[in-house]
């Protein structure tokens, strides 16, 4: 084969759909998967794109974001989602598939391909003169984060992600909250949820004997020192919380006019304020364990997660900060990132992202000008998210109603509302692509 075009390092959801997207049009690729000669702790077999854990993709349902992401990849012409379709077991509203077959069908897809050179090996180095997609997951091999590390200052990623349940804003009980920060007078950016002595001992009582998700053998458990899941910090003591996330210092409630026995604090996790995340409330209970326990709190009696809590292994950058809006890598214009390790998370967000980077490097190569589509589509909200640098405190997302632009309809029609716009938006943006993506 003639002199590749385009490297791919990773040949799993994200760096398939890239592979594929070049490699449909005519560019000649090469792609760089590590497994079988070194593999993650998570993979088991040589299949490209193999999905390491659950195989489900969610629902298709297109009054949801699951639903609205698959439509547009489907737009796309996604090659995950082909499989999928055509792997696909009985699993309700979900689309679920046999995982031996469907990375099977992805892997004799791009293997076939003549475009396409496969190299089984690890690749540590990133060549800077050849425009080079990194999609090397949240496994990212060690040798390969070092090197990202030293081209990001660092600092920039991160091997573990610590995350606290994001709740809907309209499913918070208000009457049980009251708005203040900690010691101050005038400051009102926290909702906090008060909880009397009773209640407090009745939710750790239950937080204690709740069904936990088991830690991977890789997932060593002492790193986690530093941001541990409040169910183990409960572990130490009736009082552990009551002097970590739950201090109820520094607050009064104006309701009893004395500070409460212990508090949880929802901090805003977007300008529009429809999304709260629960402040250091890492955990690893099972989500609906979480669902239950939660519920304990007052004002979360009613609440809708948007966003479950979760602890585990994954390699990602600081994306707001280094990466430009079409995923280069900023500073380094022959370097785009695709996948979880630009800070999405889940398959499809995943995939997603390994597509839009396969077209923005395919426009690179033919001249033309790309840009995302808009934050009402999902594919552009996971866009928008991991390149806000308003960001400040960067953690990965899966997509969600809560990180697309509310729509101006009455709340019994928002979810109507919302697939029509995103569909509109995208078809738009697809006009305006037309020279890059033809007649997909
Ligand atoms: C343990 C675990 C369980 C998960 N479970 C789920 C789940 O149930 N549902 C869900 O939606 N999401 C889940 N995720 C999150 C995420 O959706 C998946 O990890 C998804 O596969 C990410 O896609 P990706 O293409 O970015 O990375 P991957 O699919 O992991 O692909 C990256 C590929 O790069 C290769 N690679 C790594 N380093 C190098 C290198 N230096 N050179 C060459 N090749 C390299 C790897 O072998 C791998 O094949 C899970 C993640 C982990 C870690």
């Amino acid at each position: 084969m003639k002199h590749p075009e385009v490297r791919i390092i990773g040949g799993g959801l994200a760096g398939s759909e890239a592979a594929h997207v070049l490699a449909r049009n005519g560019v000649l690729l090469e792609l760089f998967e590590m497994r079988p000669s070194r593999m993650t702790p998570a993979h088991k077999t040589d299949l490209l794109a193999e999905l390491v854990c659950s195989n489900s993709f969610k629902g298709t349902d297109a009054l949801t974001a699951h639903g609205i992401l698959k439509r547009e990849m489907e737009g796309l012409g996604s090659l995950v989602m082909s499989a999928a379709m055509m792997t696909r077991v009985p699993a309700g509203k979900a689309l679920a598939v046999d995982r031996t077959s469907f990375a099977s069908f992805i892997t004799a897809h791009l293997m076939n391909h003549s475009s396409i050179t496969h190299r089984r090996e690890e690749c540590s180095l990133i060549d800077g003169n050849l425009p080079t997609i990194i999609a090397t997951g949240p496994l990212t091999s060690d040798a390969l984060a070092q090197h990202l590390a030293s081209i990001t200052t660092g600092t920039r990623l991160f091997f573990y992600d610590a995350i606290s349940p994001i709740i809907d804003a309209g499913s918070i009980d208000m009457s049980h909250v009251f708005a203040a920060s900690r010691w101050s007078d005038t400051s009102t950016d926290y909702l906090n949820c008060p909880m009397s002595k009773i209640e407090y001992s009745r939710f750790l009582e239950q937080l204690l004997s709740a069904d936990r998700v088991q830690a991977r053998e890789f997932e060593d458990a002492g790193f986690f020192e530093a941001c541990l899941p409040v169910e183990v910090l409960a572990l130490r003591g009736t009082d552990a919380l009551r002097y970590g996330p739950m201090r109820p210092v520094g607050l009064h409630d104006p309701k009893t006019g004395s500070r409460p026995y212990a508090v949880i604090q929802l901090r805003r996790e977007n300008l529009r304020g429809d999304a709260y995340t629960m402040v250091g409330f890492q955990t690893r209970l099972t989500h609906p364990e979480q669902k239950r326990v939660i519920s304990l709190i007052p004002a979360l009696r009613n609440a809708r997660f948007l966003r479950f809590g979760s602890i585990h292994r994954n390699t990602y950058l600081d994306s707001p900060r280094i990466l430009e809006s079409d995923l280069r890598l900023r500073g380094h214009r022959n370097i785009y990132l695709a996948g979880q390790i630009t800070g999405v998370e889940g398959y499809m967000e995943s995939a997603a992202m390994g597509i839009m980077a396969g077209l923005s490097a395919l426009a690179e190569l033919k001249g033309i000008h790309f840009s995302p589509p808009g934050p009402e589509t999902a594919i552009g909200s996971l866009m928008s998210y991991i390149t806000d640098r308003s960001l400040e405190r960067f953690q990965p997302m899966n997509i969600n109603f809560g990180i697309m632009p509310l729509p101006d309809a009455p709340k019994a029609r928002r979810a109507e509302a919302r697939s029509e716009e995103a569909l509109h938006v995208f078809e738009a943006w697809k006009q305006t692509m037309k020279p890059l993506l033809g007649d997909v």
